[in-house]
Order: structure tokens, then sequence, then C-alpha cells
């Protein structure tokens, strides 16, 4: 079978597609040919070393949709043929990839393969930011960094479902159109205005409850800025480059503020969590209550394609790979 494999980190270039020897399930895990995976900024991550691996070569890709082919000792509740998704297992980016059947969730019948992939990673990062980080309702209002990108599509839907007022931030008028179609209320171009004083502005001075930054280097700091007397900054990417130390003392100064740096991992590990978030997520898709966009479909040989767009900036929605 054919794998994108890592065999030294380091630019878009190093991703290999690989032949491999089809995997065999192990006790308590599944079979699983891949109909879709999700290109994701950790997959980036990893490529490069920043977040570093364990073992080289290793196999990308963490999200993915596909009908289960095979499965392992002891493995109960599942069958040969059914549909399923995940997220959090390395080797997305290929035919066939070998999961822990705790980590599938069954996909509804008419959400084809590729929403399903996409939906897994982005839709419950912006679920457990919207009602699990800093649970939104209504008289709340949200900054949300990126807002055309693919967790911020989401995060707007989600959040204007739970009756926030959003402020969304884009690069360019074209991603300004996408945010509102998401549900933005606002719109800033934090490349070309001041981000902190339009906050300010658009809630009477008084600065946001929350900000959601998936931008990190350029957007934390000043953002502490924009938020009201002990509002919440949740850092949880960094689109832009990671995010320096921070003194506790200066959430002090900026108005005893809230500060996380959430990981979606943590929000699914229960099985209970991961059902609820993806049968959520996966079922407002179904019923067209929550928004995807997939902004292009890839080959899987062509995995090096999709990482230069994602880090180009020129996306807005969701890079699937198709094996
Ligand atoms: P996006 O679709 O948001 O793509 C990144 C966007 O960030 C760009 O389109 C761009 O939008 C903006 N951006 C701002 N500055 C830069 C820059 N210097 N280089 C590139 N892009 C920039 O990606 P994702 O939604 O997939 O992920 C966003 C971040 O969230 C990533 O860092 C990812 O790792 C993180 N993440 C974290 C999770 C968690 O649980 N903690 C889970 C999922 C994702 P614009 O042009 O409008 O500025």
């Amino acid at each position: 079978m054919k794998v994108i494999r890592v065999h030294q980190t380091g630019g878009p270039e190093v991703l290999r597609l690989d032949e491999v020897e089809v995997p065999s399930p192990k006790a308590g895990e599944v079979l699983v040919r891949v109909e879709a995976a999700g290109v994701n900024f950790i997959d980036v991550y990893f490529r490069t070393g920043l977040y570093p691996s364990r073992e080289l070569p290793f196999p990308l890709g963490q999200e993915a949709a596909g009908v289960v082919e095979a499965l392992g000792p002891g493995v109960t509740g599942l069958q040969v043929g059914a549909r399923v998704a995940y997220t959090g297992v390395r080797g997305a980016y290929a035919e066939r990839a070998v999961v822990p059947a705790a980590q599938l969730v069954p996909v509804p019948e008419d959400l084809p393969s590729p929403e399903a992939a996409a939906a897994m990673l982005q839709g419950m990062t912006a679920h457990y930011l919207a009602t699990t980080t800093f649970p939104l309702r209504p008289g709340h209002t949200c900054l949300v960094h990126a807002a055309a990108g693919g967790v911020g599509g989401l995060l707007c839907q989600i959040a204007k479902l739970r009756g926030a007022r959003v402020i969304g931030t884009v690069s360019t008028e074209e991603k300004a159109a996408l945010a509102r179609e998401s549900g933005a209320d606002e719109i800033i171009f934090y490349t070309r205005q001041d981000f902190v004083a339009e906050a300010k502005r658009l809630t009477g001075g008084e600065g946001v409850d929350v900000i959601y930054d998936s931008v990190g280097k350029t957007t934390f700091l000043p953002g502490l800025d924009a938020l009201k007397l002990r509002g919440t900054m949740v850092t949880f990417g960094q689109s832009s480059g990671p995010v320096g130390a921070v003194e506790p003392a200066l959430l002090n100064q900026k108005g005893s503020l809230f500060l996380t740096r959430p990981s979606l991992h943590h929000h699914i590990h229960l099985p209970e969590e991961l059902r609820q978030r993806s049968g959520e997520v996966l079922g407002w898709i179904a019923a067209g209550k929550l928004k995807l966009r997939i902004h292009r479909r890839f080959p899987l040989a062509e995995a090096a394609e999709a990482h230069r767009a994602l880090e180009g900036r020129g996306t807005s929605g969701k890079l699937v790979l198709l094996p």
C-alpha cells in the first residue's frame, strides 16, 4: 500500500510516497481503508521537527475517514464495511491505517468521507473551544483570529449557534466574505488595521470577553490588550510561529486575565467525550447546521503541494488528501 512518510524533517519536499506492506490489526485495533485524510498544521509541525518524532521514517497525518476492512482480536461493536472516522492516530496519509477501535467513530450515512475526515480535528477543536474552554453564551463577544481558516470558520459558526457576538480577523477581502458567511458580525483586517484598537472600538472601549488565537507569535501579546478586565486568552495554535514565555505577573498588569493553552487530545481522551463531541459535530454537519468548507482536494501523492498551500496562507477551509 502507499503511504506518505518523512525520512528526515524539513520542508514539504521531504514528504515521500513509499510502498509498504499492509499492516495487520493487533488486539483492539482495526484496519481502515482510508477514503480521505485531512491535512492539518500539526502535520506541518511534525514534518518540520517543531514537534519531535521518536522514530524515522514516520508516517504523517492525524485524521481520516474510510471503511473498516479488518478487525483485530477482541474488537466488538464494529463491523467490516462500516464507515468510520478518527483523529489523533499517526499515519492517515495512506491507503490504509491501523487505528485503535476506541478512537473510531461512526460516520452518518449521508456524510461523504472527505467531509467526515475534514470535520474531525478542526470541527471537534472548534467545538471544545466554544463549549468547554470558554463556554460562549448570549451576551459574550469573542474575537476569532484567522476567521476564514479551517478552525476559524467552524468556530465562528459554533459561536453564533451559541448566541455570541463574533469579531473575526482576516488578511484579505475574499477571506472577509467567507468569515461573514460563517457568521462573523464584524471583520478586522489584522494585516493592515490595528486589531487591538478596532476590537476596543467595536466593544465601546471595554474589550472582548475571549480571544481564540490560532495565529500565535504575531497576535498573542497585542491580544492581551484587546481583552476586557478578567477576559480569557485562549492560545491554541501558532500559524505565525510559537508564542514565547509569559510572566504570570503580565496577566495581572493587563487586567487579571485568564490564560489557557488547550489541546484537542485532552478533550476527547475519554471514549464518551469523543463520542459526544464527534456525534454533535458530525450530526450538525449532516443536518446542515454547520457548513464545512473544503478548500481543495489533492491526490495522496501531492501531499507536499497541500502542505505548501497550507503554510502559504492561501487557504480558506480544509485541505483533504484522496488516496
Ligand atoms: P488555518 O486554516 O487557520 O490556516 C492558517 C491561517 O492562519 C492562514 O490562512 C492565515 O489566515 C493565518 N495566518 C496568520 N499569520 C500566518 C502566517 N504567518 N503564516 C500562515 N498563516 C498565517 O489552519 P488550521 O485551522 O488548520 O489551524 C490553525 C492553527 O490552530 C494551527 O496552528 C494549528 O496547529 C492549531 N490547532 C490547534 C489545535 C488544538 O487543539 N490546540 C487543534 C487544531 C488546530 P489569514 O490569511 O486570514 O491571516
